[in-house]
């Protein structure tokens, strides 16, 4: 391993003392990566939901150029650009209609403590300045920054650590209603009991629509979400939807809001919104918060990233969108679904692993005990694949374009490694 790596930069979620291994990649494309030692091996990871279309993909390095020739970077405090103007323009004819200003910002985690500052704001102009709190579900997970890190899963997230600053939140069980499985009216009660109870001091509902994912690669019910977002009007709590994973095709749908016709009040976004080029995001809500947080003191809404609109990053994210769109990209998400059902589907029955489920271009493979990342890393990139799995959960959410022999190599390294580890 490299020296400078291992003795001097973090890694995420990593030791400075005893580092997982890390490999060096030296170029990347279509599907593949390339290792210092020589090897490509298929991605399997999109780089974390991000890349997908692939990398190095012509029309995104194309869009990329352009820009750069023209200019790189400007403050977004009094100037504007037709990159930033072309993306909300693009941004605002896919999301839910009723959504209609966009903030953006550096990350995931910055487009969420955005929309929690958004939604206290709003509270607060709207005279409803003792809505403080936020409610989410168990399981969750929304970013690692502070506020983002306090509507996290409060098991396997990290609020043991950090517990005596964390704000204090309201959680309900997650839904025990399956995406695939029959919908449970009773998955509903704890929220209608949290709502009555405590609706005057909860700003808003914060969640992952439909897939949870980094805090447990869970499919629920869209029922789940219809009526939760019914429910939130109802106690005039603000539902936000965090599309940071999900969003841009990923679960099947151009947003995993779509499976419940639900439109939320503010949506993040990010990842696959550049196409994974580069860190971006952007935080979208209503008029009604917009004017609401415009029209009352302060009279504007108080955060202004340095990057903010960073005119590469709305240019890639522009190109990024055009691509999606001009392709037929839900019926390659239906190709891949069925696929990787097909192909993941016989792991169910090895001893080890106690689930395998599938939505959209994500494929899930739930093991029954947690699994040893010094042992299983390695052992992926010898099958010719790269996955990251976490606790429990080996999973994959390849690049949209990858093929369907490239589909069947990842599922075969996927096999291997699991055969050779248990
Ligand atoms: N929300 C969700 C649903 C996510 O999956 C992530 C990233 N895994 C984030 C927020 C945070 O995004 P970032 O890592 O870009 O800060």
């Amino acid at each position: 391993m490299n020296k400078i790596d291992k003795n001097h930069i973090w890694h995420p979620y990593s030791s400075a003392t005893n580092p997982l291994p890390t490999f060096e990649i030296v170029g990347a494309k279509g599907v593949y990566l390339e290792l210092a030692t020589g090897e490509k091996i298929i991605d399997g990871m999109s780089s974390w939901w991000s890349v997908i279309h692939g990398y190095n993909n012509p029309r995104l390095n194309a869009a990329l150029h352009t820009q750069i020739e023209k200019f790189s970077h400007v403050m977004f405090g009094g100037l504007t650009h037709a990159p930033a103007m072309q993306l909300t323009q693009k941004l605002l004819s896919i999301v839910p209609q009723n959504l209609q200003h966009v903030f953006y910002s550096d990350s995931g985690s910055v487009a969420v403590e955005v929309a929690m500052k958004m939604a206290m704001q709003y509270n607060y102009a709207a005279g409803r300045p003792q809505k403080q709190s936020f409610a989410t579900i168990r399981g969750g997970y929304h970013g690692d920054t502070w506020n983002a890190m306090s509507v996290c899963d409060p098991v396997t997230g990290m609020h043991s650590l950090f517990s005596r600053s964390l704000p204090c939140q309201f959680f309900v069980s997650r839904p025990q209603s399956t995406f695939h499985g029959e919908w449970h009216e009773e998955d509903l009660n704890e929220v209608r009991e949290l709502f009555e109870t405590q609706h005057k001091t909860i700003a808003a509902f914060i969640v992952e629509p439909i897939v949870q994912g980094a805090g447990g690669m869970y499919f629920y019910h869209p029922q789940f979400l219809r009526e939760l977002a019914k429910l939130c009007k109802e106690y005039d709590i603000l539902l936000i939807a965090d599309e940071i994973a999900t969003g841009f095709g990923r679960s099947g749908k151009l947003f995993a809001c779509e499976y419940a016709a639900v439109q939320p009040d503010i949506m993040c976004t990010g990842k696959a919104l550049t196409g994974g080029y580069m860190s971006f995001a952007a935080t979208l809500c209503t008029s009604e918060i917009a004017y609401t947080i415009s029209n009352n003191p302060p009279f504007v809404f108080m955060h202004g990233p340095t990057f903010m609109a960073n005119p590469l990053a709305c240019a890639v994210a522009c190109e990024s969108i055009n691509l999606l769109l001009e392709s037929s990209w839900q019926k390659n998400i239906q190709r891949i679904e069925t696929q990787l059902t097909e192909l993941l589907q016989p792991l169910a029955m090895h001893h080890a692993v106690a689930n395998v489920r599938v939505l959209g271009a994500i494929g899930v493979v739930e093991m029954k005990e947690a699994v040893d990342m010094h042992r299983i890393q390695p052992l992926f990139v010898e099958n010719g694949v790269w996955l990251r799995p976490f606790g429990k959960l080996i999973y994959t959410m390849p690049p949209y374009c990858i093929s369907d022999e490239e589909l069947q190599a990842l599922a075969r390294g996927i096999m291997r490694t699991i055969t050779s580890y248990s």
